[in-house]
């Protein structure tokens, strides 16, 4: 679990709201989540022979013996919640939340115990055409960002009934090459089959890229949904391929699955996963309800972003205000609540503590700010202000106070 320290917080805080307006823009509205939830909302959801409920979730009695998880995912909850407000009786919703989520994994670079999610869900859509907004939306991200070292596989899982087909060739399958499974993958072949596709032990690659692909057992309806989707991505001119072994680690997924990857980050390379959930509400307790999201892992995101040369606007001050001599900082006080009322977004930073020149000086200089606002007795008697370019040849200028606003809004922009 990771401190964000303020070096590296001012590019999260950037890319979020990159992420958060973007979404809006296509009209999702944020719902907000509790971290925790009854440990049966995910062994029900996310499926009982899946890595996160046999090994990763964070789960503990509280004081009155109840069963509680840190949540691991978004998507449990956001289903919940939208059932127990009765968000999704005759009604669609499109939803983003973010924060933390927990796993207990093995930490490693783009892998954590406590990481973060930004989390999109539209429900009580059918699709296909829902499915490729929100493909469309993520593209649109990576291009404002500048993020070119991403590439988009799609899949579809069909429907319970088309997957059951391929569960048993998958079964058959896997039996006929059983001495060369590891010992996850034979437990699975009993219980969950699909999740060997899933498997990131390398020595069972060869094994997993000979096995039957779903895309060969898709049911009529999916197979249109899938050419569906293909069709807007082709229309909104979004590159994809396509990765039949891509199942995607959650029971609940159904037809379209996504992932956006990238080759920046090493092993890691999973930036953004979705995919369709229709068979989820109904199974929490709800009526039928198709549904479909994504999450972005934002660690990821941040080491994607950086790798690709982005940099986050500025976050440090423009100008820092040194004060020396009586009454000189009692008056700075009110000057720079001025400036800030009347430059907008201006970034003020006050010399605090005292100091001499010299010395807040060197503090102006760290601050990375553009210039120091310079405020000596003399300049206070004669109702002027010095300002002192930090990080250019400008001259040195002394102003009006009254005029002090006026020039730094000409100059800071
Ligand atoms: P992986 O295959 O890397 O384990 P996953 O399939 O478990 O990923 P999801 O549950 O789909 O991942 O989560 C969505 C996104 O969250 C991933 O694409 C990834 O960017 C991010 N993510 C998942 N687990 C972690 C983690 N432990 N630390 C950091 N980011 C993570
Ligand atoms: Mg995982």
């Amino acid at each position: 679990m990771n401190d964000i320290l303020p070096e590296v917080s001012g590019t999260w805080r950037y890319l979020e709201s990159v992420v958060r307006d973007i979404v809006q823009s296509y009209g999702y509205s944020e719902i907000r989540l509790p971290l925790l939830e009854y440990t049966e909302l995910f062994q029900r959801s996310i499926g009982e022979v899946t890595d996160i409920v046999e090994k990763e979730m964070y789960t503990f009695l509280d004081r009155n013996g109840e069963s509680l998880t840190l949540r691991p995912e978004a998507t449990a909850s956001v289903v919940r919640a939208g059932m127990t407000n009765g968000l999704l009786h005759n009604q669609r919703q499109k939803l983003w939340t973010a924060g933390p989520m927990f796993r207990y994994e093995k930490p490693q670079k783009g892998r954590y115990r406590q990481f973060h999610q930004f989390d999109v869900e539209a429900l009580g859509y059918e699709g296909p055409d829902v499915d490729a907004e929100l493909i469309i939306m993520s593209a649109r991200l990576w291009r404002k960002l500048g993020i070119s070292r991403i590439e988009l596989q799609i899949n579809s899982l069909g429907v319970p009934e088309s997957r059951r087909r391929y569960r048993e060739a998958l079964v058959e399958y896997f039996n006929g090459v059983k001495s060369q499974l590891d010992d996850d993958s034979i437990r699975r072949l009993g219980q969950n089959p699909l999740r060997i596709l899933d498997s990131k032990n390398p020595e069972m690659q060869a094994v997993v890229e000979a096995a039957p692909v779903m895309l060969d057992y898709l049911d009529e309806g999916s197979q249109q949904h899938f050419a569906g989707l293909k069709a807007l991505l082709d229309a909104a001119e979004v590159e994809y391929s396509i990765n039949p072994r891509l199942v995607r680690g959650l029971d609940y997924y159904s037809r379209t699955v996504f992932e956006w990857v990238t080759d920046a980050l090493g092993s890691q390379g999973a930036v953004c996963s979705g995919g369709r959930y229709d068979g989820l509400v109904e199974k929490l307790g709800g009526r039928p309800t198709p549904a479909i999201g994504w999450a972005m892992g934002i660690e990821r995101f941040v080491a994607l972003f950086d790798a690709c040369g982005g940099e986050a606007p500025a976050q440090h001050a423009d100008v820092y205000v040194a004060t020396v001599g009586e009454g000189t900082q009692e008056r700075a006080f009110a000057l720079v609540e001025e400036l800030r009322d009347s430059v907008a977004g201006i970034r003020v930073e006050m010399n605090l503590g005292g100091g001499s020149f010299k010395s807040q000086m060197k503090r102006a200089d760290k601050s990375n700010a553009q210039y120091a606002l310079i405020l000596g007795e003399q300049e206070l008697s004669d109702g002027r202000i010095g300002i002192k370019p930090l990080r250019s040849t400008e001259e040195q200028e002394s102003v009006a106070l009254h005029e002090l606003a006026a020039t730094l809004g000409d100059k800071l922009n």
